[in-house]
């Protein structure tokens, strides 16, 4: 059987950036079961066109001025507005340093997946597109372990190391932690218990209702933990306009939210077309037609997500766990393309720098912060009411726009907030590393 040091699994921004890294030194296969897209042609990474970054995300994915050079920006953005029941405020700067000096940007998704993967090819790395890892079962050796590979439609591998790098699907992940004991990795990132849908359509706009530097997001509109529509300026006059909703939505009290009309759930689709029809009253949905030619399938695109903290990894058997498929993307709002790259550059790192179990260390000192503010908001707004987030948004109104004596009056109920929300983040790990039991893997047998 062909062997590697190294095994990728899954090419998407965490799998292409640990590649790239470990690549330095080692020899890296990244498989990649190919998503075929109507932006791409052949098939490649699954690519979600979900690509919006704030100012300090460039820090945080490490990525450096040159870099931004390369990337393919579409949209400079000034404010992220957010949108309650009935009230909405605008927040133009995330009051976080960062070498990028404007409020953040839209960037093409396609060609920013191409460009990590080409980064890694250049270094050495093979791309096996196509071949879905099917399982990875682990055995232990006389000074190690080693990981063998089942691959679908390509020959099965044995690796020294494993970069899972799945995305929040976790297929593999999921069976090859469960390798290493009966952990709580399951019940934290089980996506079949924690999973959202996240659906989009990429429409065009009448021009005079484009607006190409603003993001929106739409609280409390639907029921749900981190259920929310928005929008995302793209080129030209094309906006993708999309919803993320848990699988099962629960609801009593659906006149409450603006997208229900009753206590039913309908599809994503169902959601975004309402949200049109509610803010652009004066126009028809044909009025915003689809551009057929992006996305997965005629300009729409759906995308599982999960609502999770992360998780650390068995280091001590050589398998690391990146991005979405540790659980860094964001529950709260889903932002996590900064968090796959960084953890994934990190992973890689250590292995070609023969340092593997200082991983977890590393990456919680490296996007602790950031992981940890992502899950002590999801954790705070969870179980928020139409009118709960009517008065968060109120709040911040105060804050961001308010005059002195008004941002005064929101002091108390803001003080209570943070000093709820530092509590909420504090504990964002959700399986640490002592939990598994690399050693009750057999060993192998040759
Ligand atoms: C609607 C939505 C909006 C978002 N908005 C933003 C945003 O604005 N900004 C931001 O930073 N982030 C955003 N995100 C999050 C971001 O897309 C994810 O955090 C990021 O894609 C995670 O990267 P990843 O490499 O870990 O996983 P993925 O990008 O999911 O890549 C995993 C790859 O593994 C492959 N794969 C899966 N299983 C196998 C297998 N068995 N064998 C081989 N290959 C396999 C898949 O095809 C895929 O290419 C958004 C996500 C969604 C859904």
């Amino acid at each position: 059987m062909e062997g590697f040091d190294v095994a990728v699994v899954g090419g998407g921004p965490a799998g292409s950036s640990a590649a790239r890294e470990a690549a330095k030194t080692e020899n890296v296969v990244v498989f990649e079961k190919g998503v075929r897209r109507e932006d791409r042609d052949g098939i490649g990474a699954d690519s979600t066109d979900a690509a919006g970054f704030l100012d300090y995300w460039f820090e945080v994915a490490d990525f450096d001025p040159e870099f931004l050079e390369e990337m393919p920006v579409l949209r400079e953005i000034d404010r992220a507005e957010f949108i309650g029941p009935t009230v909405r405020t605008s927040m133009r700067d995330t009051g976080i340093d960062s070498w990028y000096d404007g409020f953040g940007v839209t960037f093409d998704r396609v060609a920013t997946d191409d460009l990590l993967r080409e980064r890694a090819e250049e270094r050495g790395a093979e791309y096996r597109i196509g071949g879905t890892v099917r399982g990875v079962e682990t055995r232990r050796t006389t000074d190690g372990f080693v990981h063998e590979l089942t691959v679908a439609g390509g020959e099965n591998v044995r690796a020294d190391y494993l970069v899972l790098a799945d995305g929040p699907s976790r297929r593999v992940t999921l069976p090859t932690l469960a390798q290493f004991g009966d952990t709580g990795v399951k019940d934290a990132l089980n996506p079949a218990e924690a999973n959202h849908i996240a659906y989009q359509e990429h429409r065009r706009f009448p021009d005079e209702l484009f607006e190409d530097d603003v993001l929106r997001f739409w609280w409390g509109a639907i029921p749900g933990e981190t259920a929310y529509p928005w929008y995302f300026p793209n080129d030209g006059n094309v906006a993708r306009v999309g919803v993320t909703v848990p699988r099962d939505v629960a609801v009593d009290d659906g006149d409450a939210y603006a997208l229900l009309n009753d206590d039913e759930t309908a599809k994503p689709s169902e959601y975004v077309h309402r949200l049109l029809e509610n803010e652009y009253p004066e126009y028809g949905l044909d009025d915003f037609p689809l551009v057929e030619n992006r996305g997965k399938d005629g300009g729409v695109e759906s995308y599982p997500i999960s609502s999770a903290s992360p998780i650390e990894s068995p280091t001590r058997a050589g398998v690391l766990v990146t991005g979405g498929a540790m659980g860094t993307t964001s529950a709260f709002h889903e932002g996590g393309y900064h968090l796959a790259v960084r953890t994934g550059k990190i992973a890689g790192r250590v292995i070609a720098e023969d340092r593997v179990t200082e991983y977890n260390d590393d990456w919680r000192e490296a996007v602790g912060d950031e992981v940890s503010r992502n899950v002590g908001l999801s954790r705070l707004v969870s179980g928020y009411t139409p009118d709960d987030w009517d008065t968060i948004i109120g709040h911040a109104k105060a804050a961001l726009e308010g005059g002195w004596l008004k941002r005064l009056r929101h002091v108390p109920a803001i003080l209570l907030l943070q000093r709820r929300y530092s509590r909420l983040r504090s504990d964002y790990v959700a399986v640490h590393e002592e939990e598994y039991e690399p050693g009750s893997v057999p060993m192998a047998t040759k």
